[in-house]
Order: C-alpha cells, then sequence, then structure tokens
C-alpha cells in the first residue's frame, strides 16, 4: 500500500463543495488500486482572513512544500477586496513553488452536449499549456491620482527577482493606471518545451500558438520569435502562430481542429474557459499547476459565489483535477479509474446529471454517483 500526503485548500465559495466531492472519489479509486492519502487541510480563504487578517503565512507554505501535491478548490469572495485573496493565496502559491506551467486540457464527452455543431464522431481533444508565472500577471503597476507615476517594484519569480521602479507622467493631472507585463526568454523556453514534449507524447504534429503581436509587438513580438526559436528543435511538429481573438473565433467554429494551445498567461485563462464552454460548463473543466517543486490540481472555475451553498455546483472539474493529481503523483491506474467512472456517470441516466447539465443531482449526489462508478 502506497501512502501519500496531500494539501487540501478547500477554499471559498463552491471550493469546499466541489473538494469534498473530489475528495470522496479519491479515497473510493484509492481503495480498489492500493493507495492511501493523508489529506492535510489548510483554512485559508475569505472566513479565515475575515477572522485573523492571516492569508497565506509562510510556515504554511513551507509545510506545504513537503506534501507530494496539492489540491485546491478556488479561491476569492466578494466579502474581500478582489485580488486580496487571488493574489495573495492564489498566485503567491504558483510562484513560490514556481509551477510554470498550468495545464488545461478540454474534452467533450459524447452524453454532454455542446454548444457548438460538431459532425458525427468528432469530438474536441484540446489542452491548453499555458504559462503561469509572466505576461500581464506580473503584478508590476500603478494607480494615480494625477497621472504620475514613481514607484519602486519587485517581482520574486523561481527564474529571477526582477527589481525597477515604475516612473512615468502623463503631464495632466487626471486619473491614469500603468500595468506592466513581462517575458523572458527561459520562461519562454520551458513552457514552449512542454508544449512540444506534450504534442509528442500525444502523437500530434502541431502546437498552435495564441498570440497578439500586430498589436502588443514587444510582448508578443518577443514571444513569437522566442518560441519559432524552440519549435526548431521539434522538426516533425508544426507551430502554427495565430492572433488570440481568431483563435477564439475559430475555436466556436472548429474547436476539434485545436489539439496543444500554447498560451501566455493572459490569453491562456480566456481562451480555456472559452474551451470549458466548449465541452460543457465551467464545471467540467480541470487543471493544474505544475512545477518542479510542488504542483497544485484546481478546476478552471472560480469559487462562483452565485451559486454556493445551492447545490448547483458542479463537481466534476474538481474530479477531474484529482485524476490529474493522481495521474501527477504516479498513481495512473488510479487517475484512468477516475477518468473512466466521470465518464461513465456521465453516460448514464439523464436526471441525474449535475444541475450545470440539466439535471437534477447536487454536489453531493455526483460525487456519490461517480464514487460508485469507480473500479
Ligand atoms: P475566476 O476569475 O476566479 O475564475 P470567475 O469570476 O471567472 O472566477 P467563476 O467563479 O469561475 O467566475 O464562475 C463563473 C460562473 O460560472 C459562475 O457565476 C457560475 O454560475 C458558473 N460556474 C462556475 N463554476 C461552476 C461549477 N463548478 N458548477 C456550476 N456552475 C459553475
Amino acid at each position: 500500500m502506497k501512502n501519500y500526503s496531500i494539501a487540501l485548500l478547500p477554499g471559498d465559495g463552491i471550493g469546499s463543495e466541489v473538494s469534498a466531492e473530489a475528495v470522496k472519489v479519491v479515497e473510493a479509486a484509492g481503495k480498489c488500486h492500493g493507495f492511501k492519502i493523508e489529506w492535510v487541510e489548510y483554512p485559508f480563504g475569505a472566513a479565515h482572513y475575515n477572522k485573523t487578517g492571516e492569508i497565506l503565512p509562510a510556515s504554511a507554505l513551507d509545510e506545504m512544500g513537503k506534501c507530494d501535491a496539492m489540491l485546491l478548490g478556488a479561491v476569492g469572495d466578494p466579502s474581500v477586496k478582489p485580488g486580496v485573496l487571488e493574489r495573495g493565496i492564489l498566485l503567491t502559491l504558483r510562484f513560490h513553488f514556481d509551477q510554470y506551467i498550468n495545464l488545461r486540457p478540454a474534452r467533450s464527452f459524447e452524453s454532454v452536449p455542446c454548444p457548438v455543431s460538431l459532425k458525427d464522431g468528432v469530438t474536441i481533444d484540446s489542452v491548453v499549456v499555458r504559462e503561469n508565472t509572466e505576461d500581464f500577471y506580473m503584478g508590476i503597476g500603478a494607480v494615480s491620482e494625477d497621472g504620475s507615476f514613481n514607484k519602486p517594484f519587485e517581482a520574486k519569480r523561481g527564474l529571477y527577482n526582477l527589481l525597477g521602479n515604475l516612473e512615468a507622467d502623463f503631464g495632466d493631472r487626471f486619473p491614469a493606471a500603468l500595468q506592466i507585463g513581462a517575458l523572458t526568454r527561459p520562461g519562454i523556453e520551458r513552457v514552449t518545451r512542454y508544449a512540444f514534449d506534450l504534442a509528442k507524447k500525444r502523437g500530434e504534429n502541431k502546437v498552435t500558438l495564441a498570440s497578439k503581436a500586430n498589436a502588443v509587438p514587444f510582448l508578443y513580438g518577443f514571444l513569437d520569435d522566442e518560441t519559432k526559436r524552440i519549435a526548431k528543435e521539434y522538426p516533425n511538429i508544426e507551430l502554427k502562430i495565430q492572433n488570440v481573438d481568431a483563435m477564439c473565433y475559430q475555436l466556436a467554429r472548429t474547436p476539434a481542429a485545436y489539439g496543444v494551445i500554447l498560451c501566455p498567461n493572459l490569453f491562456g485563462d480566456i481562451v480555456s474557459d472559452l474551451l470549458s464552454a466548449l465541452t460543457g460548463g465551467l464545471g467540467l473543466g480541470a487543471g493544474g499547476n505544475i512545477g518542479d517543486k510542488l504542483s497544485m490540481f484546481e478546476p478552471v472555475h472560480g469559487s462562483a459565489p452565485d451559486i454556493a451553498g445551492t447545490g448547483k455546483a458542479n463537481p466534476i472539474a474538481a474530479i477531474l483535477c484529482a485524476a490529474m493529481m493522481l495521474d501527477h503523483i504516479g498513481e495512473s491506474a488510479g487517475a484512468k479509474a477516475v477518468e473512466a467512472a466521470v465518464s461513465s456517470y456521465l453516460a448514464g441516466d439523464a436526471s441525474e446529471k449535475p444541475i450545470e447539465l440539466g439535471g437534477n443531482a447536487n454536489a453531493q449526489t455526483v460525487g456519490d454517483s461517480v464514487a460508485r462508478y469507480i473500479s
């Protein structure tokens, strides 16, 4: 019997509802496939912050780093100013553990209607490889009441520690905002190689890069050039560069034409929500933040406060995240069992499907049903 220690951060809103079901299904897979998980649960999120003022202490980061992986529900709540928890917890975790890949697979299920018409037998099977540490998520910027800026900044990453000073003046006295994006050669190199290696593993001969060099030439012109350079290492795989707006248009019309989609941080967030919608809903979109230290698995969706506590949350995304996590820690038979259980469950009685997919099943019922399909 193999034992693993998994950090569990249920977080806010529907985060705790969906992660409880993911835990339930993993426990069932463990019983069937001979592994045991010790869940190390953390309380961080809005309720904890509002009660104690604590966001994510350094001691917790040290402890989490000793775990085999992490499962996260979602963070963010209307009771806390936007960004405080998202940056203070989610982005801090991604940057601290240098989780430089955000992997977001999007697969259509035969039994789940797709909002665009796919020819008979055609399925969506793509995966977004999103760079997870740079671009417009550097956190460098400021809002000024009088249009002038003079503010030091620091952005600590696994690859570097960027220090600088944001200095600018609009010359007139009006409120204004500035935010800076950054891309680096080593940052682009590691995500590009990951995307091409993944295409090779999937037996595909193309990687599509979401870019926008025509309108944002410094950042994305550099991105295009650097990606082309790395792509030469893979003579059997074509690099196709597409403006992100054209990609969204084509994704909505011919989603099955895409396999591995390589994205800078911001575009990756947007494109993966679109793909979640195309494959049936945000409640189906799983994701993993992968790095060479602790990797963290979290659904594409956020804390969805509008449906928290109503039972409407679909936990399938969180359950599929757990499958990705099992694969990552080496329990690939358990991971396959969870994926197969989800497919069997979704192919079953329509009325027992999640509310998001037009059925009557609340989160708990979905988790119970998927767990019963584990074999
Ligand atoms: P974030 O930026 O943190 O991803 P967001 O503002 O994009 O958050 P989400 O929390 O992802 O918003 O939710 C968007 C909407 O999608 C919600 O209002 C909710 O109605 C729906 N939704 C999200 N997740 C689920 C789910 N698991 N099951 C059912 N509906 C969901």
